[in-house]
């Protein structure tokens, strides 16, 4: 596959290419274009006049392509999900159930795309103003919007950003991740068949490390939404200068299992909430706060559950859990549970590495200041500790530099809700763990998890610009 410049399928000035390899077995899966500056330039020149040209093309013309867009993903929705399994190693049955959520998302962002709606300024409520002026408020596209995606969620992460964006009126340059270039490929063929014009999306694949800071620091660009990790992220709020920034950074949840919790619903979430994409994901349960009192039910019930996730090949549906993205990850992985027990941690289960493939782990006396539980983890472990009340729950779950998302289980509805209060997350989760997603919802970190909000209602909020506007009816 090559780059997508200018609505144009190119190859990258340098000529280089590069493969794209099955975390599993190595097999080559695909090639692409490695991008280089010169690509950059070429990429952002014809997304400045993409813009130009996509922000006067109303809005139920745009929807239109879109819909269109959201009809071919629908088609090609197992091919997207064989290609999710092959380059990212993700579990066959996962992959399908990622890539069947393509068409619905885009079509959720091509509605919110037709509501750019302003606002009516009440004027005479303000002293001495009078009845002369009328004011209001317009909404447009900011103009040129750089995404910068992971490898995790090759196809819902990209159509978070790139959906709402060219909903909203923007062009749009795409960096997806190194491993797994050929989703972003085949997403953005949907909306380049589907009509979109030229310019209006571009794909940069190569590397972020090369490629990033021309992109960032660009003045020709608006916006930039990136998704990745909480270092890179900070390297882009460094390079970007003044302009709008969304940042969807990592984590490490905390669920919280209370005394009167239902511990056979908490172990079967946190079964599934901890080792989901083989832990690979943002939202995903890296550790468990429990009771003294229930901790050992909580173990015994969980080791089970944990023991029966298969692993192996991504593309039998007999696989329950996929590779890590690299046998490199796997080993960082491997060392982290390794350096846990090293310093007084118990492992129950797991942690056995074969290449990409690792073994699910649990963990348990774990020192909430260590390591394992403050950075994060990305890998399937999960770690359990004890906390004697309440307030050392709230305060252990709280205890890190991040704030994506947590969960917390009982069945007390006054504690829920003083939890709602004091858990420092963007997203909280009563009886359920923090690995859940409905597309159309608000979603982001608070703390060093990020800044802003995905879901396509407020993503379009953020790809787009207030302006407000005064008619006077008589000087000053
Ligand atoms: P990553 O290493 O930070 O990479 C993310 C993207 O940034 C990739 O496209 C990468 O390109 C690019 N990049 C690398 N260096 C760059 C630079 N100097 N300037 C600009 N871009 C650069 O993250 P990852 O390993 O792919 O993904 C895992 C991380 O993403 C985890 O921390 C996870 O928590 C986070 N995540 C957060 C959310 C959320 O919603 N909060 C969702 C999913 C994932 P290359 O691949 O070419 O290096």
């Amino acid at each position: 596959m090559k780059l997508l410049i200018g609505g144009q399928w190119a190859q990258a000035v340098s000529g280089r290419r590069e493969d794209v390899t099955s975390p599993f077995d190595g097999s080559v899966v695909g090639s692409v274009s490695l991008a280089g500056r010169e690509d950059v330039d070429g990429a952002l020149a014809a997304a400045t006049e993409g813009a130009r040209v996509w922000r006067r093309t109303p809005a139920h013309q745009r929807m239109r392509i879109l819909l269109q867009a959201a009809a071919l993903a629908d088609e090609r929705a197992e091919s997207i999900a064989q290609t999710i399994s092959a380059e990212a190693g993700k579990a066959i049955t996962e992959a399908r159930g990622e890539a069947s959520r393509s068409g619905e998302l885009i079509r959720l962002a091509a509605f919110e795309g037709t509501q750019l709606y302003g606002d009516s300024l009440p004027l005479d409520a303000n002293p001495g103003t009078g009845f002369d002026k009328v004011g209001f408020t317009v909404r447009q596209p900011v103009g040129v919007v750089v995404a910068i995606t992971p490898f995790n969620y090759p196809s819902l992460l990209v159509l978070h950003k790139v959906a709402p964006a060219l909903a909203a009126g923007n062009a749009v340059v795409l960096k997806p991740a190194r491993t797994t270039p050929l989703t972003a490929l085949a997403l953005a063929a949907c909306f380049v068949d589907a009509g979109l014009p030229e310019g209006v999306l571009s794909v940069l694949t190569g590397a972020g490390g090369e490629l990033g800071d021309a992109l960032v620091s660009d003045p020709r660009v608006n916006k930039i939404s990136f998704t990745g990790s909480t270092p890179i992220g900070t390297r882009i709020t460094q390079m970007a200068g003044v302009k709008k920034l969304s940042l969807e950074l990592g984590a490490s949840c905390p669920v919280v299992v209370l005394p009167d919790a239902d511990i056979d619903a908490a172990t079967a979430a946190v079964a599934l909430g901890g080792f989901v994409n083989a832990g690979q994901v943002c939202i995903s349960v890296q550790r468990v706060i429990t009771h003294p009192k229930i901790a050992g039910d909580f173990l015994d019930a969980l080791v089970p559950r944990v023991r029966q996730i298969s692993t192996g090949d991504p593309g039998s549906t007999e696989t329950g859990m996929g590779t890590l993205i690299t046998e490199q990850e796997a080993e960082r992985v491997e060392r982290s549970i390794r350096a846990a027990v090293r310093d007084g941690a118990t492992l129950l289960t797991g942690g056995e590495r074969d290449g990409a493939v690792m073994s699910p782990a649990v963990v348990t006396g774990v020192d909430p200041d260590s390591p394992f539980s403050q950075d994060e983890l990305f890998g399937p472990a999960v770690a359990v500790s004890i906390a004697e009340d309440w307030q050392s729950a709230i305060a252990q779950a709280n205890g890190t530099a991040y704030g994506l998302g947590a969960g917390i289980f009982t069945s007390d509805v006054s504690g829920a809700v003083r939890a709602i209060r004091e858990l420092d997350t963007g997203t909280i989760h009563i009886n359920w763990t923090p690995l859940w997603r409905a597309d159309l919802m608000p979603y982001g970190g608070l703390k060093g998890s990020g800044i802003g909000k995905e879901g396509p209602r407020s993503a379009v909020a953020e790809m787009t610009d207030v302006k407000t506007v005064i008619l006077h009816g008589r000087p000053w």
